[in-house]
């Protein structure tokens, strides 16, 4: 596995991939990575001649507020982890290049990037389609892999790759959870014990939702009371919010009667934890 770091390096080997006819997969992640992280990595050799990935904790996508210094980072264990798994060229570019200083261009998705945790973290979505479509254009990848875990992420920049026409096809692969419900995150290495069995709530209130849906109930209102009800009984949880909304609006709907999305982020302690579950018809 080649790492590298700057841009004009990783420029030339594109250059040197889509020359010789290789197709390139990328899988972009802030590092710390996981299971859930590692099954876009396999999708991406499996499906692609060539797999990049990267790791960039990217400032722009932090309020003032959040965790940015405090983001879990171990670039070796990474890199140990990337090399095992067989993937070819490990891109790790340096903050200062990818905004220089007086750096001024930001790409945003108007409204969807509003809704859900756009709510609670202005600014985020700006963040992501920003380094989305930097690394997409340093990188020419001909599919990109990406976790329904951000379910509102994924939405939200493929919308920017089709309005901005770019080629790139991106591919959404399913939650990948621990054994008892919890899906991964870099940032559950941050819970305690105590914490780590109140993280449940999320995954359980989902799954009663899943189940009150296939029992009939049609009513969002029913469903989120009864989320938050489960919620409530957490004493470590607290509510950043449960919503049930439409798949390509990210808008509230009263009764399910299409394909819906029921998404929440819920803080534990201190640590913000998101989850969600596509409902079904
Ligand atoms: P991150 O490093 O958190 O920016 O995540 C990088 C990519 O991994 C994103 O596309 C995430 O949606 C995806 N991802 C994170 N956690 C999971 C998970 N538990 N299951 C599947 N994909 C995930």
């Amino acid at each position: 596995m080649k790492v590298i770091k700057k841009i004009d390096e990783m420029r030339s080997a594109v250059s040197d991939i889509k020359s010789r006819g290789m197709s390139i997969g990328f899988v972009p992640t802030m590092g710390y990575l996981h299971e859930g992280h590692l099954s876009l990595v396999r999708e991406s050799l499996r499906k692609a001649d060539v797999t990049v990935v990267s790791i960039f904790v990217n400032p722009a996508q932090f309020g003032p507020r959040e965790d940015f210094k405090e983001y879990p980072r171990d670039l070796n264990r990474d890199s140990e982890v990337l090399e095992r798994e067989g993937v070819d060229y490990l891109f790790v570019p340096e903050s200062d290049e990818i905004y220089p200083q007086g750096h001024k261009a930001f790409v945003e998705v108007y409204d969807l990037q509003d809704k859900l945790c756009g709510r609670s973290r202005p600014g985020h979505f700006r963040g992501v389609c920003t380094i989305a479509l930097k690394l997409f254009n340093i990188i020419n990848p001909d599919i990109s892999f990406f976790g329904q875990k951000d379910a509102q992420q994924v939405i939200i920049l493929k919308r920017m790759v089709k309005e901005l026409h770019l080629e790139v096809i991106i591919e959404v692969l399913p939650i990948i959870r621990e054994e008892d419900g919890l899906a991964l995150s870099s940032r559950n290495k941050y819970l305690t014990q105590e914490e780590r069995k109140a993280a449940l709530v999320l995954s359980k209130s989902l799954k009663v939702a899943q189940s009150m849906m296939e029992k009939g109930q049609r009513d969002s209102a029913a469903i989120i009371k009864e989320m938050k009800e489960i919620i409530g009984r957490e004493p470590l949880a607290k509510i950043d919010y449960v919503e049930i909304v439409d798949i390509d609006k990210l808008d509230p709907v009263s009764r399910i009667e299409k394909k819906a999305l029921v998404a929440l982020a819920i803080f534990i302690g201190k640590i913000r934890l998101i989850d969600n579950t596509i409902l079904l018809f």
